[in-house]
């Protein structure tokens, strides 16, 4: 059987709460028990509302950010274990695409410096041969030779996108993170930056863990999909399982509001009460219960355990 590239156990990072009159406010559980495996040459997304703690969890998959707890297992080995020099070297094979291009590619920098700068650190090749590589990796992501001498503010939000996948493929990873890599974007520049993504994933085979918002999105791109609320995975599943029978009361909400592209299809919107609750203080049980329209008495005390479903699909709710 496959070994999973990446393995994530219980994976929490929690915040110091901000401090007020009556002290320290306690503390933010940003992520709160992750579970997750990816394996090679899949793309798994993880999904869901602005504050649920996707992107704190690709951040800490990184060591971006240094998680609170758990466990973060990389072709097997445990990352959290590593001093800063193993690290970086470790780096090496995992890199992250930003949602904002513009905010993460250096303005006083060449296109030509910021691309070869990962090979400098990593202290790869030659001048002469880094330049060959940086030349090639700008025309593989749809641009040319003649784009490596200007800087990030001549470039529309498309065209930095393509430079900020330059820049994460350019040593050759084998795990990207690409953290809502296209929601900056209008739509018909986000088909061509999620093509290129597919393309490139065959051509080098690589795995992507993809975090976003979007629905629409995700089934373009993914082979499965987590589905995080206030912290935790409450629904995972291969991507067809997931769109054709969400199981997760949160999830089939989240669905019924995606535009189907058919008139004969008369899905009813579930509509959530109450907005996100804080991760600083969230409700007891299962938290999604105050907006859950079919919560009953225990999920208020409970918490539910990620338990089987089917075949490769998991859920945490008491009812199914
Ligand atoms: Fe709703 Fe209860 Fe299931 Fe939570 S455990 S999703 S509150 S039914």
């Amino acid at each position: 059987m496959t070994q999973p590239l990446l393995t994530v156990k219980s994976l929490k990072k929690h915040f110091p709460g901000k401090s007020g009159f009556w002290g320290n406010q306690g503390v933010v559980r940003a992520v709160d028990g992750v579970d997750l495996t990816v394996y090679p040459g899949e793309t798994v997304s993880i999904v869901g509302e602005s504050g649920c703690g996707k992107s704190t969890t690709g951040r800490c998959i990184l060591r971006l950010l240094e998680p609170t707890e758990g466990e973060i297992l990389f072709q097997g080995k445990d990352i959290l274990k590593l001093n800063e020099e193993q690290m970086r070297t470790m780096r090496r094979n995992m890199q992250i695409v930003f949602q904002d291009p513009f905010a993460s590619l250096n303005p006083r920098k060449t296109i030509g410096q910021i691309l070869a700068d990962p090979l400098i650190v990593h202290g790869i090749g030659t001048a002469a041969e880094r330049k060959k590589q940086v030349e090639e990796m700008i025309e593989i992501v749809g641009l040319t030779k003649q784009h490596l001498d200007r800087y990030p503010h001549e470039f529309s939000g498309g065209q930095r996108q393509r430079i900020g996948i330059a820049r994460a493929l350019i040593l050759k990873p084998k795990l990207v993170i690409a953290d809502e890599p296209v929601s900056a974007l209008d739509v018909s520049i986000q088909a061509q930056i999620l093509n290129l993504m597919q393309d490139l994933q065959k051509e080098f085979q690589l795995t992507y863990l993809f975090i976003s918002h979007d629905l629409s999105v995700v089934r373009h791109i993914s082979d499965r999909v987590a589905v995080m609320y206030l912290g935790k995975v409450v629904e995972v599943a291969d991507k067809k399982s997931l769109y054709e029978n969400p199981v997760h009361p949160y999830t089939r909400a989240l669905l019924s509001a995606v535009p189907v592209p058919d008139p004969e299809h008369k899905a009813e919107r579930i509509l959530l009460e109450g907005d996100l609750p804080s991760p600083a203080n969230p409700p007891t049980g299962c938290t999604f219960h105050p907006r859950c329209p079919v919560c009953v008495e225990m999920c208020k005390r409970e918490i539910p355990a990620l338990r089987k479903k089917a075949a490769g699909h998991f859920v945490s709710c008491h009812l199914e």
